[in-house]
């Protein structure tokens, strides 16, 4: 670990941490239905509309500076733009660091890492939107799984045959569920994220469906156990888009250890 090292790590992070807080911004004017880039479109402040200037866009520090505050008005900025920005800083270093040490990519090292930041940076766009909005739009799923189909087309390793038929499982898997409760267990928003899981997994997306229910009937234990024990009112309705990303996330970069580990 030298000081060139160091500072393209740190680099990299700052390049997520941006990407980061740009992904914010496309979800906020998304729902606002704003445009995301244009002339008259710098950013502002939503309760003085005083515009930011660029130095009080500079991700993590910004917010620390200005203590979480608007410079004019001193509106309290909500701390998930603080806390995306390090997320997803982290996120983009973990890739990096995973395709550069544990895959030891080589030559194509710098397109396969520009591959999984898109992936990552729609997973982000989606996760947030289905966690916040409790809604997964087709301009991103489309998007993605357009991008990821393509790629695996152009620049693929293995086997597109399996990569046809994955994509059609994870699309299935959630079109039967979907079909039986006529919509009520699941979005339609989540037969194009089975699609999308299938078409980057290939066969793996079994491992990312189990961990997904794994990790998502963990997380509901307390509120089954309010509703059905404690006979409370509880909120059940969670979106399942998260749980999904995560559990692909997972399969991703440790799948094929899990898999070793079961046989
Ligand atoms: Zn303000």
């Amino acid at each position: 670990m030298n000081i060139v090292n160091i500072t393209i790590f740190i680099a990299i992070f700052f390049i997520g941490a941006s990407v980061g807080s740009f992904l914010n911004v496309v979800i906020l004017r998304n729902k606002k239905n704003e445009k995301v880039i244009g002339k008259n479109n710098r950013s502002y402040c939503p309760s003085c509309h005083g515009e930011i200037r660029f130095f009080d866009l500079i991700p993590i520090f910004s917010y620390i500076f200005l203590k979480g505050r608007c410079r004019y008005c001193r509106y309290k900025i909500p701390i998930s733009y603080f806390l995306i920005e390090i997320i997803t800083g982290t996120i983009f270093l973990f890739i990096f660091l995973y395709n550069y040490y544990v895959t030891q990519l080589d030559s194509n090292l710098f397109i396969i890492t520009l591959f999984h930041y898109t992936i990552a940076s729609f997973a982000i766009i989606i996760f947030l939107y289905d966690l916040w909005y409790g809604e997964i739009l087709d301009k991103f799923s489309i998007t993605l799984l357009i991008i990821v189909l393509l790629f695996e087309f152009i620049f693929f390793r293995g086997n597109i045959f399996e990569i046809l038929i994955s994509t059609f499982i994870g699309f299935a898997f959630f079109g039967i569920q979907f079909f039986i409760s006529k919509g009520k267990w699941i979005g339609g928003g989540d037969l194009r994220l089975g699609a999308i899981m299938g078409a980057i997994l290939g066969y793996n997306i079994f491992i990312a469906l189990f961990l997904s229910y794994f990790i998502a009937s963990m997380y509901a234990m307390p509120a089954i156990y309010k509703k059905y024990v404690k006979k409370e009112k509880v909120n059940s309705e969670i979106p399942f888009g998260p749980f999904l990303i995560l559990g692909t996330f997972i399969t991703i970069y440790l799948g094929d250890k899990i898999l070793e580990f079961l046989l």
